[in-house]
């Protein structure tokens, strides 16, 4: 091989997403004319409400076409400042928001901005699969705590003070959560908090799935939000994806300590640049709530499917998963049918026309995860797949 293709950089060593390429591949079967249930994609099936859509191409007919500050359109740090204090209580300032394209990209500068070589992260698996490839992009050394179904995939305290070392630097956090679609309580949230504090380490706090929220007795709780000082060192990324159906605008964001928004502007300033500008004014229309009953419906749309998918699921031998309390996803252990669980979703894929992703690129596996982001008449069609897939294992 010649020098050229010896990769010494740290980020050439990434590997490629399973959700998105096991999601373009189902693709490609269907154009292809295969009857694929599709239960791969992370992203809504809903359209975008018809008042974003209308901003945005009024934004476009002004001609809101040249660059914004890498940091994103003012009136829209403002409202995304608005509506981190409002909605999840967390103090911040405009100067501490930054806009990017997307919360891939927003989790992403904020890891890359505070990590590197001799730093430790930690992941609590099941996570999700953007998270190890991105730490592992900055030299930085990853450490997984492994959380249980049966501790509703939470962290325990003995589990993270083993965890913890005085190179600690980072902690990554996802509630609710891809792909286990469960929701951390308050009483674990404050045992992070003070970890952190008394530690001295950062939290990543990615909330992008705050507003799919099924039960009210697991309500969405915003690390951020527990005090002053975890606030000081906490990120929140959220973004516009799932809640809004906005999946290819590209558009996320987050807050940050001041000194920490900073190194994060610059890192954009230098790479991205801004979000594209006339789609930041869509974000600006949902930001501002004249869609909130439309959301309203697709949260309304998604738990109905959770609780169909969780039930039809539970009733077919051998398979179990934790009843979904947010996010769009069902997370099933398949550990008993004897086939590891890339062998498993290949088999359901490739004879069974069911597309799922396998647990081992979530750091679980064993564990298959069906996205429920699609019609009844699909769950209903794919749960059927599922069952006969384990008829055949029997
Ligand atoms: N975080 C999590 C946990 C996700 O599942 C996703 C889905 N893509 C993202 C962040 C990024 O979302 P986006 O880049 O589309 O805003
Ligand atoms: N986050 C979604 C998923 O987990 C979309 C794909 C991706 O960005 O990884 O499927």
């Amino acid at each position: 091989m010649s020098k050229i293709q010896n990769i010494s950089g740290f980020m050439g060593k990434m590997q490629p997403s399973a959700t998105l390429s096991i999601t373009s591949k189902a693709k490609e079967l269907k154009a292809a004319g295969r009857d694929i249930c599709s239960m791969s994609a992370g992203e809504p099936d809903f359209d975008t409400p018809q008042a974003i859509k209308d901003a945005c191409i009024k934004a476009l007919e002004e001609g809101k076409i040249g660059y914004t500050p890498a940091s994103g359109l003012p009136e829209l740090r403002q409202a995304v400042a608005d509506k981190f204090m409002k909605e999840n209580n967390i103090k911040t300032s405009m100067a501490q928001c930054v806009v990017a394209p997307g919360a891939k990209f927003s989790v992403f500068t904020a890891v890359a901005t505070l990590c590197g070589p001799g730093d430790e992260v930690i992941l609590l698996s099941p996570y999700w699969v953007s998270y190890p490839e991105m730490v592992t992009a900055t030299g930085a050394k990853i450490v997984v705590i492994e959380t249980k179904a049966e501790n509703n995939f939470e962290v325990t305290e003995e589990q993270l003070a083993a965890a913890v070392t005085e190179n600690t630097k980072l902690l990554i956090l996802n509630s609710p959560s891809n792909p286990c679609g469960s929701i951390y309580s308050l009483e674990t949230l404050q045992m992070i908090a003070k970890s952190a504090i008394d530690n001295d380490y950062m939290v990543l706090s990615d909330e992008i799935y705050e507003k799919l929220v099924f039960d009210e007795k697991y309500p969405h709780i915003s690390i951020a939000s527990l005090s002053d000082e975890i606030n000081e060192r906490t990120i929140t990324v959220n973004g516009l994806s799932k809640a809004y159906s906005m999946t290819g605008w590209r558009l996320g964001y987050l807050t940050a300590p001041l000194w920490l928004a900073k190194r994060i502007i610059a890192f954009q300033s230098h790479t991205t640049s801004n979000a594209t500008t006339f789609a930041q004014y869509g974000a600006l229309e949902a930001l501002k709530g004249s869609v909130d009953d439309e959301v309203e419906a697709m949260r309304q749309a998604f738990a109905e499917r959770s609780k169909l998918i969780y039930e039809l699921v539970n009733d077919i031998d051998g398979l179990s998963a934790v009843k979904p309390t947010g996010a769009f996803y069902l997370f099933i252990d398949v550990s008993s049918f004897g086939l590891n669980d890339e062998e498993f979703a290949d088999r359901l894929l490739e004879e069974y026309e069911v597309a799922a992703i396998p647990g081992a690129p979530f750091g679980a596996p064993g564990f298959i995860r069906l996205s429920y982001a699609c019609d009844e008449a699909t769950i209903r069609k794919a749960v059927q797949r599922l069952a006969a897939c384990c008829d055949s294992l029997r």
